[in-house]
């Protein structure tokens, strides 16, 4: 059944909100539990009669055993439409609302099984029919059980505190009689803390928050030991018979415990199920009615478990992807080291090539000095050689002269001689 948007909003709103208003009455002459819609106060519990003419007759009961009928239907526009008694007659100071709680929740899952496509056919008993291994039984609160016996299907309605040991020792009882336990815990008492969620110090795991989510609760032993199972805790609402899913929004890489990460937003968030350290978690709300058995998974299929899954499937498509993007860039990169390398050993070589050149060039150019030298030295040497072999009189004849030389003979005449021949 398709449900509008203002309804599923609705849902979301007043699941899980502790309603204590009377919304199921037995029928006095069938004895089934009728279940009051909200907003129908007016309307018709079946064709032609209407809920108010049937409670006007006292044929509506209170569901608590013992208690009369109720005496009027109240329509309010502000608050839930609900069952009230006769003044005097409440029963309330006796007999706590979790007994009808637990009572209308057995009822509604066993109509709601009696409806689901999975279990069409199904015999379903309500706290009727044990179960038994060698070593035990245990009755759930309601069990559906296949045409031919071969498979069942125990729901346990949770209202009492459990701890984790004793839901393991639990769900292995059902293991070893090959029964899929569906586990819901009551929305309220010991297995409904939502005060511990949302108390004074708001928790990290609780910064990321989707508005459709209906309320915040706090995790304990027994979630926790569930979540290590691959368990993912669930809540009833018989009033507004919604199922709750523990969901949280998280990075899996990075899980918000220790240091607060609420001004953090990650990128790659996911909606998934709690992680087994969370000490809260957010309830994503269904309507009962939108949630189907998967037999081979064993467990309650609530249109949040579809996302959840999808989800995971996203998360693993991703750490897939980013293992492949990780491999490709560290391939990358020592390609680009190995290029690296090489260039650097070239360089290197270069530099070594172009050492040796100017070292070959020095030495040459050391050489040429050398046999310049070598050459001038000769070449001096052989001067003085060739010196040695000239009679000193002829290379320095004024050393042999006895006085000064003598000086010319003055010639006279010179002048007129020139000037006669230049005329
Ligand atoms: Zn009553």
């Amino acid at each position: 059944m398709s449900v509008d948007q203002p309804q599923e909003q609705a849902v979301a709103l007043r699941a899980f909100q502790q309603e204590k208003r009377q919304v199921w009455a037995r029928d006095r002459d069938t004895g089934a539990l009728l279940y009051l819609p909200d907003g129908r106060a007016d309307g018709e519990v079946s064709p032609g009669v209407t809920w108010r003419s049937r409670t006007a007759e006292g044929r509506l009961l209170c569901p608590i055993p013992g208690c009369g009928p109720f005496a009027r239907v109240v329509a309010s526009p502000s608050r839930r439409h609900h069952f009230a008694h006769r003044s005097g007659a409440d029963h309330a100071r006796g007999t706590g609302p979790e007994t009808l709680w637990h009572l209308s929740a057995k009822e509604l899952l066993a109509r709601w099984a009696a409806e689901e496509p999975t279990l069409r056919g199904w015999r379903v008993h309500i706290d009727d029919t044990p179960i038994t291994v060698p070593d035990g039984w245990r009755r759930p609160d309601v069990l559906a059980v296949s045409p031919d016996g071969a498979t069942r299907v125990a729901f346990e309605v949770q209202y009492s505190e459990l701890t984790g040991e004793q839901w393991r020792e639990r769900h292995g009882f059902y293991a070893r009689a090959g029964v899929v336990d569906i586990w819901l815990f009551a929305h309220h008492g010991p297995q409904w803390r939502s005060r511990a969620a949302t108390g004074s110090a708001r928790r990290a795991e609780l910064a990321h928050h989707d508005p459709r989510w209906a309320a915040a609760v706090g995790l304990r032993g027994l979630h926790q030991a569930m979540l290590q199972d691959g368990v993912t805790p669930l809540w009833l609402d018989p009033t507004a018979r919604t199922v709750g899913t523990a969901t949280a929004l998280f990075a899996p890489a990075a899980p918000p415990c220790g240091r607060p990460s609420r001004l953090v937003r990650d990128p790659a968030l996911y909606v998934l199920p709690p992680q087994q350290d969370f000490r809260a978690c957010y309830v994503e709300a269904d309507p009962l009615e939108e949630c189907r058995i998967d037999l081979a998974a064993g467990e309650l299929l609530t249109p949040a478990r579809v996302r959840q899954r999808l989800e995971h499937e996203r998360l693993l498509g991703d750490q897939a992807a980013a293992r492949e993007r990780l491999a490709a860039l560290q391939e990358q990169r020592s390609r680009d080291n190995e290029v690296r390398r090489q260039q650097e050993q070239q360089r290197r070589r270069e530099k070594a090539e172009a050492y040796a050149a100017e070292q070959e060039e020095a030495q040459r150019q050391a050489d040429l000095r050398a046999s310049q030298e070598q050459r001038r030295r000769d070449e001096e040497r052989a001067a003085a050689l060739a010196r040695q072999q000239i009679p000193l009189l002829d290379q320095y004849p004024l050393l042999f002269n006895e006085g000064p030389a003598p000086a010319p003979p003055r010639k006279r005449g010179w002048w007129p001689i020139r000037r006669r021949r230049q005329r």
